[in-house]
């Protein structure tokens, strides 16, 4: 799945778009058909075709500088999660036009992680703590029958420095945040969730957005795309997912519950943060 290397699904599905469809493997036709579903769900605020503007910014990577505005406007116009033609019967993707391109380093992510839950239940293993690097899954409960303890990330301080804990049973814990993959240009932060209607990486007052369900694809594809929604939105829509809860931190140090995260399931511990249910 990745959009790097030139034999993966995604970077085949990429060489062709605008001209034929690719057969791909079930596993990569299960991924972008959930990220196309998770960009009707968030509004297009996520969006699998980002490639292009990704590309671009090329965050994560030395020599980051913001690209000239008529390289982004070029690009914004491929930007277009209606254009990829999937195929079931057949196991085929196409992007409808020239130059479109796939990625899906939103979600794969979390597609790993309930892989290896899969794998685990397959060998009756009970009890373990995945983490793929702000994915985690915590699979039954400690080997004393009490909950994994899972600490959210405080994201104005370095790595390990958490303002409050999640107590789970066999839930997926996901997190995007603007604090690990960035640059400063000008006192100003450029990271790497790009919002698909500027251009531009997101401007909104929501830092760190964590999800916790079932399936850490859903958590993964949603934390990216809520992000970007702004917090109002982003409670609005988690609250009418099934099974699916939020913490959301602003830049005000704000911490945003949902109703389905009660005070045994989330407690705040860094007092310099205000919490507000939903
Ligand atoms: P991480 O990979 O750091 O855990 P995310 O799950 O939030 O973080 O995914 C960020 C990645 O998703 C980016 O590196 C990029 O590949 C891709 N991406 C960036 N902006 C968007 C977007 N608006 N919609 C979908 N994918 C995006
Ligand atoms: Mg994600």
């Amino acid at each position: 799945m990745s959009a790097f290397k030139e034999e993966s699904d995604i970077s085949k599905i990429n060489s062709k778009a605008g001209t034929t469809s690719q057969a791909v493997n079930k596993d990569t036709y299960f991924v972008v058909k959930n990220a196309v579903e998770y960009s009707q769900i968030l509004e297009g605020t996520f969006d699998p075709t980002i490639r292009p503007l990704v590309k671009l910014w090329n965050i994560g990577n030395d020599k980051e500088t913001i690209p000239k505005k008529a390289k982004i406007e070029e690009a914004l116009k491929l930007v277009n999660y209606n254009d990829v033609i999937l195929d079931e019967s057949n196991c085929t993707i196409m992007l409808k036009n020239k130059y479109q391109a796939l990625d899906v380093g939103g979600i794969a992510k979390g597609f790993a992680a309930d892989e290896v839950r899969d794998i685990f239940h397959k060998h009756k293993v009970k009890s373990a703590l995945i983490d793929l690097g702000g994915n985690i899954f915590a699979l039954g409960s400690k080997d004393d029958g009490t909950p994994w303890r899972v600490g959210i990330q405080n994201p104005f301080e370095s790595r390990g420095d958490f303002i409050g804990i999640l107590n789970v049973k066999d839930k997926s814990i996901v997190t995007s945040g603007n604090y690990e993959r960035y640059f400063m240009k000008d006192g100003q932060r450029f990271h790497h969730i790009i919002d698909p209607k500027t251009g531009y990486p997101s401007q909104s007052k929501i830092i760190s957005a964590t999800i916790i369900s079932d399936n850490s694809i859903d958590g993964d594809g949603l934390s990216t795309g809520v992000y970007i929604l702004g917090i109002h939105k982003a409670l609005k829509i988690i609250e009418a997912i099934k099974g699916i809860d939020a913490i959301f931190i602003t830049e005000d140090k704000r911490v945003y519950t949902t109703s389905g995260i009660d005070k045994n399931i989330f407690v705040l511990t860094n007092d310099e943060f205000s919490s507000v249910s939903n």
